[in-house]
């Protein structure tokens, strides 16, 4: 096995080399690429030598010579653009190849090759249950989920400190913000997959010791027993189920989409959460590109069937309609000139404005963008019904019910409970009931688990935060040292310092104290009493709002758990919630340009597209990724997009 591997990398990169030399600015004749070679290279690895050596002969024969019969300007252009990829797609190999850690994955995976053993049961119930009179072994660290938060666990655990299991039914990450690049084909949805395999190898490949800490089924959690530390599961590759057994249970299995009910979208509707989605939203574009080239159409019905529909003005939605954008202006006429002039891209957005958590400067800079390039901004309107080709609307404004043909639809709105968690909630006390995601305290454990040893990140949960009020007169007394019924500003400055990270919304007056306790002391007699302490307590407790459901939120909260469960010495768990640090946002408005909000600054235009592009391009879990994605950002700007349909 060892050895067949090695000689058939021999061969790729001979292949390579071939490829090099047959592609030379002075011959563009790739017959010998015909059925004939390339069947024997299915063949064994003798056959494929063999006819390589076949190949190099026959191409040393003409490569080197100039193609006098072919050296116009065209070929020149053509053997010009050839040769840069070439150069482009030859140094890719050249650094993968040296980055790559081949020989180490071939030794590996031939010692851990499975011993060959009777066929497995049909049905099997398999139990991985805990030793627990073994005093040496591990604490078992239970992951639902290969998704943003999960994957931050994984990379901020100590394997060395916990037996790790990975439960998902996904097993890859996917980098969801660049998810609408991939519905019309500018990025590979390859270029933004990591598999959960590559990413635990790359953990454990120098702590070979360690290797088998780390462990991953494609399995879907379907219960959690908290009583018995169990969790049960549905395996996807084989009939029957897995009974998991753990110490700590991390649940990070994020949301599902949101459709409120309106009828007809399941049915008809695209979404955009997964790779599969995207996959079929491409299908369904170049199947309306097609579809209304044939002739006999009238030209209604050609407006109908390339009308595209964005239903939901949040940030996918606007993102998916500026890549669909760039796809007309840039593919459309070139590829469908006659179809130009009836194709449409409506986002329909029940809110005055789309795009609205971004600052209104954004906002209204990305509404005027779009109306410059004729995207249809339908806000205020609400989609009461999907039907087979039209969609049911209600104009909130004008108080009227209008009906819109379109061709494709896409339900971008908003999330709602996973499965799992609403199965979850009605195992715990009441408060956990009719919510949309689990509750956590602030250090991320779920609320009304008596073991404390279940904690929920992403998407999936949502932190109950501490109000001031709710202890409004035990920080009282603790703050007034001098018990004289009053607060100084030196006891309230101190009493700030002590508990501002038990109670992060402190945050407010750390660097402003002297001016707050000024603003708060009414009565303007230099004390605070208890009824101006509980104003200053009542706009602290203001600010405090739910986390968005974003991957930043996601992953840095894997970060704090992965640090907090390796015990590190500057979170103690008891007293150091978990501490949100917004980075900024952005979001693609197309035609190379997009909207920033990072540390107050705020812009849009080429610089931000820029930015955005720098962040996520350096925010790739993966350096096959980030090659990945220069060489589809290369291939789309040279030679367009790939509108194959399959
Ligand atoms: C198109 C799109 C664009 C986005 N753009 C941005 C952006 O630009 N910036 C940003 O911050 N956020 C963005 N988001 C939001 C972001 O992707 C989510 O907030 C983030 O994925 C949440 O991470 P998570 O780990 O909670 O869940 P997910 O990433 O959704 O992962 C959930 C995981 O749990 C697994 N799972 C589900 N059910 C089970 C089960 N029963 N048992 C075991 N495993 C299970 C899933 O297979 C998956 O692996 C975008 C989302 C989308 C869809």
């Amino acid at each position: 096995m060892l050895s067949m591997n090695k000689n058939l990398r021999g061969l790729v990169a001979s292949s390579g080399r071939r490829h090099l030399r047959v592609s030379t600015p002075f011959n563009t004749n790739f017959t010998r690429f015909s059925p004939s070679t390339t069947t024997s290279t299915s063949t064994t690895t003798r056959t494929f030598s063999t006819n390589a050596s076949a190949q190099e002969k026959q191409s040393s024969s003409s490569t080197f010579k100039p193609n006098t019969s072919n050296s116009n300007d065209n070929t020149f252009k053509n053997g010009k653009y050839t040769f840069a990829l070439v150069v482009v797609s030859a140094t890719m190999v050249l650094i993968y190849q040296l980055n790559s850690d081949d020989d180490d994955q071939e030794q590996v995976y031939a010692q851990e090759l499975p011993p060959t053993t009777n066929p497995a049961p049909a049905i099997s119930h398999d139990v991985l249950s805990l030793d627990k009179n073994d005093p040496n072994r591990k604490p078992r660290l239970v992951i639902l989920g290969t998704g943003w938060g999960a994957i931050s666990v994984l990379h901020y655990i100590d394997h060395t400190k916990y037996e790790v299991i990975i439960v998902s039914p996904r097993n890859y990450f996917l980098f969801t913000p660049m998810l609408p690049s991939t519905t019309t084909g500018s990025v590979d949805y390859r270029s933004i997959l990591d598999p959960i395999r590559n990413a635990i190898y790359r953990k454990t490949k120098n702590r070979n010791i360690e290797r088998d800490s780390i462990q991953f089924y494609e399995a879907r959690c379907d219960a959690v027993d908290y009583k018995t530390n169990t969790i049960l599961c549905e395996k996807l590759d084989a009939p029957g189920t897995l009974k998991i057994e753990y110490d700590k249970l991390v649940i990070s299995v994020g949301a599902t989409i949101n459709t409120f009910g309106t009828k007809g979208v399941e049915q008809y509707c695209h979404f955009l959460k997964e790779v599969d989605h995207a996959r079929s939203i491409r299908k369904s574009l170049v199947t309306a590109l097609e579809k209304a080239s044939y002739p006999g159409l009238s030209d209604e019905e050609k407006k109908r069937i390339l009308h595209f529909a964005i239903v939901g003005g949040g940030p996918s939605g606007v993102e998916l309609a500026a890549e669909l954008n760039d796809f007309l202006v840039e593919e459309m006429n070139k590829l469908y000139p006659t179809l130009l002039p009836h194709m449409k891209i409506s986002v329909l957005e029940m809110t005055p404005h789309i795009l609205s958590v971004f600052d209104k400067t954004l906002y209204e800079y990305t509404e005027k963008k779009f109306r410059r390039d004729r995207i249809n901004l339908l806000v205020q309107n609400r989609v009461m019904e999907v039907k087979d080709k039209e969609l049911v609307v209600f104009d909130v404004q004008n108080k009227q019910q209008n009906i819109i043909p379109y061709g494709v639809c896409v339900w971008a709105t908003g999330i709602k409970q996973n499965p799992l968690v609403e199965k979850i909630a009605a195992t715990l006390p009441d408060s956990q009931k009719h919510k949309f995601a689990l509750s956590t305290d602030g250090c991320l454990r779920v609320q009304g688990i008596p073991a404390k040893n279940i904690y929920a990140i992403g998407d999936c949960s949502r932190i109950e935060q501490k109000k001031l009020l709710d202890t409004m007169v035990d920080l009282f007394t603790e703050g007034d040292a001098d018990k004289d019924g009053k607060l100084s500003l030196i006891e309230l400055e101190e009493l700030i310092k002590k508990n501002k990270k038990a109670y992060p919304q402190f945050q407010l007056y750390v660097d402003k104290v002297a001016h707050y306790y000024e603003k708060f002391d009414v009565n303007k007699d230099g004390m605070l009493d208890v009824n101006e302490f509980k104003s200053l307590l009542e706009m602290a407790d203001s600010q405090l709002k739910p986390l968005p459901a974003t991957a930043q939120v996601a992953s840095q909260q894997g970060e704090y758990l992965g640090k907090s469960l390796n015990g590190a010495s500057h979170i103690n768990t008891e007293v150091d919630p978990f501490v949100y640090k917004h980075l900024g946002h952005f979001a693609f408005i197309g035609s190379r340009t997009a909207v920033a909000d990072i540390f107050n600054y705020r812009s849009g235009g080429f610089i931000s597209y820029v930015a955005y592009k720098s962040a996520y391009f350096e925010r790739q879990v993966s350096w096959k990724n980030r090659f990945a994605l220069i060489h589809d950002w290369i291939k789309t700007t040279t030679f367009g997009r790939d509108l194959s349909k399959f």
